[in-house]
Formats: C-alpha cells, structure tokens, sequence
C-alpha cells in the first residue's frame, strides 16, 4: 500500500471506496507529508511508544504512527472509514482501529486494557468541532497521557499558549497550562488538507505535567472561578464573580486587597498562580 499522504494517493483512494467527506465530522485529511514529519518530530514517537490517535479518517497519518510506534490504538467514529482503514493499514500488524466516539470511549479503561496502565502519547489530526471536550477528557479526568500533540484550528492553538493579559488569554488557557506545557511545533495552511478547510490551523504539543505548576487546594473550586471570570471578561473580577453567583462582592474584594491586587483588577490579568491564590483565599467560602 502506497503512503497516503499526497494529493493524488488520497483521491485515488476515495475513489475506490465511492467515499464521501461528512462535514459534521471535521473531515479534512492531511496530503502533506511534510506536515506529517514535522508531526512525527514534535510528537517524538519512538519504538517503546503507544500511541492513541483520535479520528484516523483514512490512515494517513496511522501510517506514519505504525512505522514510528511499538504500538497504535485508533479511535475513529465513522463507520464507512472502516473498509479503507482494514486496507490501507493492511500491512502493519501494530495497530487496531475501534469504530467509536471518542467522547464515549472510557479512556482510562482503555489505557489500563491495552497499555497495562503506562503512559500513552496522543497524536492526531483533530475534528475541530470537539477539540476542548477531548482535551479536557484527556487531562481532567486524568488519563494516563505523556504528551498530546495535536492539529487544532490556529486560533485555540494560540489561545492554549496565550499568557496572561491578552485577548487570546481565557479558561482554556489556564486549563491547558496547569496540567501541560504548551507548544506550538508548526503552522500549517489550509492547502495542506483535502478538502481545505475555512481556518489556519496549527500543531501543538502539550507535554504533560507530573506535578501542576502551581498548588491549589480546591481544583474544582479554582476553575468555577475561572470560568466565571472569563464569562463576563469585560467585567471586573468583583463584579463578574458576583454576577456569576461564585462570590459576594466583599468577599472578592477583601481576597485581592490580600493579594495587593486593585479591586477594580479583570480576571484577564490574573495568571495562574493568582487563581490558585485566590481560590485558596475564597475556598471555604465558594
Ligand atoms: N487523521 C486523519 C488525517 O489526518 O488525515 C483525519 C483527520 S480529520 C481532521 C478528523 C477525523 O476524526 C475524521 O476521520 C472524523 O471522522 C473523526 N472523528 C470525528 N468525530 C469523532 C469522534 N467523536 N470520535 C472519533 N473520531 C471522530
């Protein structure tokens, strides 16, 4: 079987199997083998890896996994991509595909099943519509996962890295940057994909933590706060943290006073560390 990854071997294969893209399911593959080394490069696949691709479409990038890995589970929900994968992966033995959604696969389960519990690497193009629900599968409920390096849309990717005070900066960035280091290993245009689609895109590898950066008391609690912060960002901190039912205004007021931060500061401007702070301070009271 010929390397899927340019223009012509993914049309020819399309055609043989009358395939049609679903648009419902982020159907856009990658014809770039350039791309898909600078994957392989910022994914850092090696022999003694496993590896969990999400949304294998039609094998492109699976094949690439199968050649690098020890080994290669492949989560993919559309059924008709089913007879493509059995013959464009024919021959490697190192993988196994399962018709499923990944939102409903119990990932622990899964790892603990096929990997005996070790750390596995995710690498995947992802169907954009649910990057943030796989994301935050993968790391809030504590999967065990060395590294994800993914294909997202441009602008997550960025606001995955984003630091403090930005527009770019909001909920998904301090979740991403408590548990992972995020970086962004390539840019890649619409051309690269087939068919293109309407955004840039990018590749960004989040390494997991061991230990989160900073130290929290209440997880769950710090990221309430977040969120409602971030759901009125134009708002004060006070004012959005109220508003959202999370904290009286005294409160909040008298736990930046205690910061040395002005009580008319917007949550934009608190980094990590000043969430956790925060949410140490308001804790019993959230
Ligand atoms: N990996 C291929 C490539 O790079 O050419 C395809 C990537 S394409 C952007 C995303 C893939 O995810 C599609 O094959 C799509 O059918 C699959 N997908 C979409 N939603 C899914 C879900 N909930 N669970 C598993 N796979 C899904």
């Amino acid at each position: 079987m010929a390397y899927l990854a340019n223009p012509s071997n993914t049309a020819e294969i399309l055609r043989k199997y009358d395939f049609h893209f679903q648009k419902r399911y982020g159907q856009n593959f990658l014809i770039d083998p350039h791309v898909l080394d600078r994957i392989m490069d910022g994914a850092g696949i090696g022999k003694d890896d496993f590896v969990l691709e999400i949304g294998p479409g039609i094998g492109t990038m699976t094949q690439y996994l199968a050649e690098r890995a020890g080994r290669v589970i492949a989560v993919e929900i559309d059924k008709k991509l089913l007879p493509v994968l059995a013959d464009t992966l024919s021959e490697y033995d190192n993988v196994s595909v399962i018709n499923e959604d990944i939102l409903k696969v119990d990932l622990n389960e899964l790892v603990e099943k096929e990997n005996g519990g070790k750390p596995v690497k995710v690498v995947a193009n992802l169907p954009y519509y649910i990057t943030t629900p796989i994301l935050m599968a993968l790391l809030k409920k504590d999967v065990p996962v060395d590294s994800i390096t993914v294909m997202v849309q441009k602008e997550v990717a960025e606001r995955m890295q984003a630091p403090p005070g930005g527009k770019d900066y909001g909920a998904l960035s301090l979740a991403i940057q408590y548990y992972t280091k995020p970086e962004i290993v390539a840019n890649v245009p619409p051309n690269c994909f087939m068919p293109r689609p309407n955004v840039g895109s990018a590749v960004i590898r989040l390494e997991r933590y061991e230990k989160p950066p900073v130290e929290v008391r209440y997880e769950e609690k710090m990221f309430a706060l977040i969120r409602a912060s971030f759901n009125q960002r134009r708002k004060t901190l006070v004012n959005s943290l109220s508003g959202g039912g999370v904290a009286p205004k005294e409160k909040t007021a008298e736990a930046l006073e205690k910061m040395g931060l002005s009580a008319t500061v917007r949550g934009e401007a608190l980094s990590l560390a000043q969430f956790a702070r925060l949410s140490d301070i308001l804790g019993g009271e959230l």
